[in-house]
C-alpha cells in the first residue's frame, strides 16, 4: 500500500493541513487523515491537489505543433487553411508514429498535472481510407501508448461519416476518419475489447464528430451506445459552422442539440465558442458539460467562450487541450480567466463570493473532467481513484502563500515547472517534475519526427 504525507491539501471541504493519504488495492483512496505529523515510511509532498482529466485532445496534431504559423496563399488565415495543412501533416502518419507521438503527448500531460487523457481518436484508417486488418488498430496504438505513459486512458472513438451537413462524401484529407454507422458500431466493439487488457480505470465512451460529419439522426443511436460512458461533439466552435447548420436544419447547433439532443451530464460539448446569451444559458442548465480547450481556441481564433454566463447558470467545465499546440494545465486556466477579462474589462471574472478564481477554476475543472471521463475521480476523498498532483512548496510563487492564493499564484504567477510529482489511479508517474519514462518516450519521438520530416 502506498502512503503520501502532504504538508498541505486541497479536499472537498477546503485546505487541510499535514493530511495522510493511503492508496488501496485498484488505485482508489483508502483512508485520508489530517493533523498527522509525516510518518518515516511516508513519501512526503508539498501541496497535494486533485489531479483532473484533459477532457479533450487529438494526439497526432501535437506533432504539427509550430508548423501552422505561416501566412498562407488565401487573404485571410483561418480555421479552415488551418484544417487543410492539418489534412495534408495526418497523410503521412502510420500506426507506429501515432502510438509514439501519442505517449509523448501523454507524458507531457501527466508532467502538466492532469491524471487522465480523454482521447477523441478519428484517425482510423489507412492514407487511401481502407481499414486495417484489424479494424480498431490506431485505438490499440492509443491503449498501448497508455500503458507506457501509466495515463489514465478515456477512449472516445469518433464518428465521422460525411464532409458536410448536406451530406456530401468525405474529402481527400478525410477519408481515413470515415465510417458509416454500422461500421462504427463494430469499431466501437472493438475498441471496447482493447479496453480489456488495459488497467481498470480506463475506460470508453463515443463520440459522433459533429453535426457536420453526421447524419443529425444518428445522434440518438450514439446516445444510447454510450452505455455508461460520456458522449463527446464538437458544437458551436466555429461562425461558417454555425451558419451551416442553420441553414441544413434551420437550428444554429446549440438549438438544435436543445431541441432533439436530450443533453444530460454525460454529454460533453467541445468549445461552444459561438453561442448566443440564451444558448448559453439554456446549455448550462441541461446539465451538459462544457468542454473549453482556451489555448487551443486562441491558437485557432475560434472566439470566446462566455464563462461568466456560463457560471451563472451553474454550468460545469472541462479542460482540454485539443490541438496539443502547447500543454499546460495552468495556462489553459489563466487563458480562460484572461479571454474573460479582455472582453468584459474585469478582473476575477470566474471568481466566486467564497472561492478565488484559481481555487473555482481548479475545482470546476475536476468535477466536470470526471463526468467528461467517465471515471471516479474529481477530488481528493475516500473510495475516489488517487488522481493527485503536488506542488513544490519550495517554489518562489509560494513565498508566503496561503489557502486558495496558492492556487492563484501557480495559475497566475507560477506555471507547470512548479508540478512535483502526479499519479494517476496511484501509479507514480511523474518524480521531480519529470515522467519516470520520459528518456525512453522522448527517444521513441524524435526517431518519429525525423521519419515524417519538419514540413508540411
Ligand atoms: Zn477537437
Amino acid at each position: 500500500m502506498t502512503r503520501i504525507w502532504a504538508e498541505q491539501a486541497l479536499l472537498q471541504d477546503g485546505w487541510r493541513k499535514g493530511v495522510l493519504v493511503e492508496i488501496g488495492a485498484g488505485g482508489t483512496i483508502k483512508s485520508l487523515a489530517t493533523d498527522r505529523p509525516k510518518p518515516d515510511d511516508a513519501y512526503s509532498t508539498g501541496i497535494l491537489l486533485p489531479a483532473p482529466a484533459n477532457a479533450h485532445s487529438h494526439a497526432f496534431q501535437r506533432a504539427m505543433a509550430g508548423l501552422t504559423e505561416m501566412r498562407g496563399p488565401d487573404a485571410r488565415d483561418s480555421f479552415w487553411t488551418w484544417r487543410q495543412l492539418m489534412y495534408r501533416f495526418l497523410e503521412r502518419l502510420t500506426p507506429d508514429h501515432v502510438e509514439t507521438i501519442a505517449a509523448l503527448v501523454q507524458m507531457e500531460m501527466l508532467e502538466a498535472g492532469y491524471a487522465t487523457n480523454v482521447e477523441f481518436h478519428y484517425l482510423h484508417h489507412q492514407p487511401d481510407g481502407m481499414p486495417y486488418d484489424n479494424l480498431a488498430e490506431m485505438a490499440e496504438r492509443i491503449g498501448a501508448a497508455a500503458e507506457q505513459t501509466g495515463i489514465g486512458l478515456t477512449l472516445l472513438p469518433v464518428h465521422y461519416q460525411y464532409g458536410g451537413c448536406d451530406q456530401r462524401p468525405l474529402g481527400s484529407g478525410q477519408i481515413r476518419f470515415g465510417n458509416d454507422m454500422n461500421r462504427f458500431e463494430n469499431l466501437h466493439a472493438a475498441t471496447k475489447e482493447i479496453l480489456r487488457n488495459l488497467p481498470a480505470d480506463s475506460a470508453i465512451g463515443t463520440a459522433p464528430h459533429s453535426l457536420r460529419a453526421i447524419a443529425a439522426e444518428d445522434f440518438a443511436r450514439h446516445m444510447q451506445l454510450r452505455g455508461n460512458g460520456p458522449l463527446h461533439m464538437h458544437l458551436a466552435e466555429q461562425k461558417a459552422e454555425v451558419a451551416e447548420v442553420e441553414a441544413a436544419h434551420g437550428l444554429r447547433p446549440v438549438e438544435w442539440v436543445l431541441r432533439h439532443g436530450a443533453p444530460d451530464e454525460r454529454c460533453c460539448f467541445i468549445h461552444c465558442t459561438r453561442m448566443k446569451p440564451d444558448e448559453t444559458a439554456g446549455l448550462a442548465r441541461s446539465g451538459a458539460v462544457a468542454g473549453l480547450c482556451p489555448i487551443t481556441e486562441s491558437s485557432l481564433g475560434d472566439g470566446v467562450f462566455d464563462g461568466v454566463r456560463w457560471f451563472e447558470n451553474a454550468g460545469s467545465i472541462a479542460i482540454g487541450s485539443d490541438s496539443n499546440i502547447r500543454i499546460s494545465l495552468s495556462e489553459e486556466l489563466r487563458t480562460l480567466e484572461y479571454s474573460q477579462r479582455l472582453r468584459d474589462h474585469s478582473r476575477a471574472a470566474l471568481a466566486t463570493p467564497e472561492k478565488s478564481t484559481g481555487r473555482h477554476l481548479l475545482e470546476a475543472m475536476n468535477t466536470g473532467g470526471a463526468t467528461a471521463a467517465g471515471r471516479n475521480c474529481g477530488a481528493i476523498a475516500k473510495g475516489m481513484l488517487a488522481d493527485l498532483f503536488a506542488l513544490d512548496a519550495k517554489s518562489i510563487h509560494l513565498a508566503g502563500r496561503q489557502g486558495d492564493a496558492i492556487l492563484d499564484s501557480f495559475i497566475f504567477a507560477g506555471d507547470d515547472r512548479m508540478i512535483s510529482d502526479v499519479w494517476s489511479a496511484g501509479r507514480h508517474m511523474v518524480q521531480a517534475g519529470q515522467h519516470v519514462n520520459r528518456g525512453a518516450i522522448v527517444r521513441r519521438y524524435l526517431h518519429t519526427m525525423e521519419e515524417i520530416g519538419g514540413a508540411i
